[in-house]
């Protein structure tokens, strides 16, 4: 395998890349001027159409248990009870109480309408104090959606104006470029160019039918280029079909983060119509949490009907292939132990968990899971766009920590993610906190344990 990046290319490209994400919130374009009865209304207009289509059932279910509370990475790490999970919800169930609920004839008189300052304190339940991640919704015993209903939430203060500055950044740059960081099509094809020189071998770019369909992310364009150099030496090795496509690579969604289900639905019919167009059997998102249950879950409803293609991850499509004896690996002596993190938006959402471990059990490392993982694992701390969020810094460190903590107690010395943002938020929790675990693709462990090619396997 060849080393598509250097340490040293790493840390250069890390600190230019944070620089970039912290000038975000001075870059942000001016936020729609509303007076507080159209926040409100806009926002109470979201939670309603939200209700009717089953949201309300759920409110209804909970029997205060609190056991949300102690799923929670944000209440666990500071005891403060408004940030219980059911607690984020309090707003909608308010608005569901006073306008739709059987009972919204007594109940008016007692509940007190939204105001213009509820919903500045949601925005920092919603956006800063959680990441989506799911977890709270495994151990409801009532079987509450809160993440799903979160997002509501996202949307209704989007709606409401009120999105948190860098995500209005990142949303205005997708509106208006589609890729996200300035990672426009010269600067994807610059970068292919570099991936050329160093792996040795021309990536197949824009051809017009091809099996596999895989996508990048401006995130791995800027920082994590060893993630897609991982994937296209690995989709060499074995011989595959596939493409990458000049005019359909990103795969980020900032519409699904910043609750713009418009453009959310606009990203993910852009890349479901050119898979369909060059006749991909399969599309491989990038190590992007949030990119999978975008492109996996919205693509039929993108385009209005059922699609031709499945939704992979890196990580999956790797690791099937492996487990059915389709992808060999060369396994190395490797003496100590590892950790994995299972990505949110990939595992607890998306079931890949089997396949991560496959891979890594291939390449001969000792995995010690952490205390949580699977379906349980404790999400990274800066999730579903967190990590950009400067005013979320706080709480990302106290995510982080629980996190870390965990890796640290298994004695691993080394860390494997399959997102970047996961990556990128220990990476910037490293520094902060002056850690100092290695992080690495799996994308790029997998190209690691590549055996000398003997032609095309596939
Ligand atoms: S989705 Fe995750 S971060 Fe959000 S409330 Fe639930 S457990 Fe907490
Ligand atoms: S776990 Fe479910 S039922 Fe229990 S308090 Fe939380 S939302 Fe309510």
């Amino acid at each position: 395998m060849t080393e598509v990046v250097s340490q040293q290319e790493m840390r250069d490209a890390f600190a230019m890349f944070y620089g970039m994400a912290m000038s975000l919130k001075d870059l942000a374009p001016p936020p729609e001027q509303l007076s507080d009865q159209e926040r409100v209304s806009r926002a109470k207009a979201v939670y309603l159409k939200a209700l009717d289509n089953g949201f309300a059932t759920q409110l209804d279910a909970c029997v205060h248990c609190g056991a949300c509370a102690q799923a929670c990475q944000y209440y666990i790490g500071t005891e403060d009870p408004k940030y219980t999970p059911i607690h984020k919800l309090d707003l909608m169930k308010r608005v569901y109480q006073r306008e739709l609920s059987p009972l919204s004839w007594l109940l008016k008189p007692f509940v007190r309408d939204v105001t213009v300052e509820d919903l500045h304190e949601e925005r920092h339940l919603a956006f800063e104090a959680c990441t989506m991640c799911g977890r709270c919704n495994m151990v409801c015993p009532a079987g509450i959606n809160i993440a799903d209903m979160v997002a509501v939430n996202r949307a209704a203060l989007a709606q409401a104006g009120l999105m948190p500055d860098e995500l209005r950044f990142m949303v205005a740059e997708q509106t208006a470029e589609g890729t996200i960081f300035g990672a426009d099509k010269d600067l994807f094809l610059f970068r292919i160019g570099v991936l050329e020189e160093k792996l040795g071998f021309k990536i197949p770019i824009d051809k017009e039918k091809a099996d596999v369909m895989l996508v990048t992310s401006g995130l791995d364009i800027h920082l994590f280029s060893d993630a897609t150099g991982g994937a296209v030496e690995t989709l060499q090795h074995m011989g595959v079909d596939y493409t990458l496509l000049s005019d359909a690579y990103e795969g980020a969604n900032f519409g699904a983060l910043g609750g713009d289900d418009a453009l959310k639905k606009k990203l993910t019919k852009k890349l479901t119509e050119a898979a369909i167009r060059i006749g991909a059997k399969t599309v491989i998102v990038p190590e992007c949490g949030h990119s999978f249950p975008a492109l996996r879950w919205g693509a039929a409803e993108s385009v209005g009907h059922e699609v031709p293609f499945d939704v992979s991850t890196v990580s999956e499509y790797f690791g099937k292939a492996v487990m059915e004896g389709r992808l060999k690996l060369q396994a190395k002596d490797h003496p100590g132990i590892v950790a994995l993190h299972d990505p949110c938006k990939v595992g607890r959402w998306g079931g890949v968990f089997d396949e991560p471990r496959a891979i890594l059990k291939a390449c001969g490392y000792n995995v010690k899971e952490t205390e949580s993982s699977r379906e349980l694992n404790f999400c990274c701390g800066g999730g579903a766009g967190n990590f950009l969020i400067q005013e979320a810094d706080q709480l990302k460190r106290v995510g982080y920590r629980i996190k870390m903590g965990e890796i640290e107690a298994t004695g691993a010395e080394k860390l494997m993610v399959s997102c970047g943002s996961c990556r990128m938020n220990f990476e910037v929790g490293k520094v902060k906190a002056g850690d100092s675990m290695p992080v690495e693709s799996l994308a790029a462990v997998i190209a690691a344990h590549l055996p000398a090619n003997e032609g095309a396997k596939q």
